[in-house]
């Protein structure tokens, strides 16, 4: 089974709780407003990795605490990555899902792929980006209608109070910039006169 992939972090700390293998991927329908990840919209081949591809890189990475999907919207590659946070789980790491809809509405649909990635995420974060509500006071989120969900008893709240938010700016080979975390990305491309190339949802 295949993924499409934005872009892969072997590691990161600001994506969820502890450091984290964090898989952005390819593609979302929803074309929100204020969306700084419009380079993940297209459905568009990207770059298309196997689960096990991933799952191989995952086995890697020595001191991670979990595996982050975002995007992108995850939940329209469900039935791949509910297989890897199988995957992921089995190894006693921890998943972490981004997504645009409403958890009651992905429930609601019975969809045999959304089932499964919610069988296997621990810390759910539902809702999409509302520039209208735009507030950085909850770690990963960027506005007030998303919520989080805590599926599995891996996490709760006071495990999220301990954590604000933070950026990542990471400087290719080639002098790109890759900016991760969340954080006021319209001031800082103002302030830096930069192109943040992608953030999560
Ligand atoms: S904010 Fe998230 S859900 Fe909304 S368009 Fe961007 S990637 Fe898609």
């Amino acid at each position: 089974m295949e993924i499409n992939v934005f872009k892969i972090l072997n590691k990161t700390e600001v994506e969820g709780p502890g450091k984290r293998f964090c898989i952005w991927v390819q593609g979302c329908l929803r074309k929100c407003e204020g969306c700084h990840a419009k380079k993940t919209w297209s459905h568009k081949p990207n770059k298309i990795m196997t689960v096990d591809e991933i799952f191989e890189l995952i086995k890697k990475q020595k001191d991670i605490e979990g595996v982050t999907f975002l995007g992108g919207e995850p939940f329209e590659q469900a039935d791949a990555l509910g297989l890897l946070a199988q995957k992921v789980q089995s190894l006693g790491l921890s998943v972490m899902t981004f997504t645009g809809a409403l958890l009651e509405d992905l429930k609601y649909c019975k969809d045999k792929g959304f089932d499964l990635l919610l069988a296997h995420t621990d810390l759910l974060v539902d809702g999409h980006f509302d520039s209208n509500q735009f507030d950085l006071s909850r770690p990963w989120v960027g506005s007030k209608n998303q919520r989080y969900h805590f599926l599995t008893d891996r996490y709760s709240i006071d495990d999220i109070n301990k954590y604000k938010n933070k950026l990542e700016i990471r400087i290719d080979k080639n002098g790109f910039l890759f900016v991760n975390g969340m954080a006021d990305f319209d001031k800082i491309e103002n302030d830096l006169c930069l192109q943040v190339p992608e953030i999560k949802v």
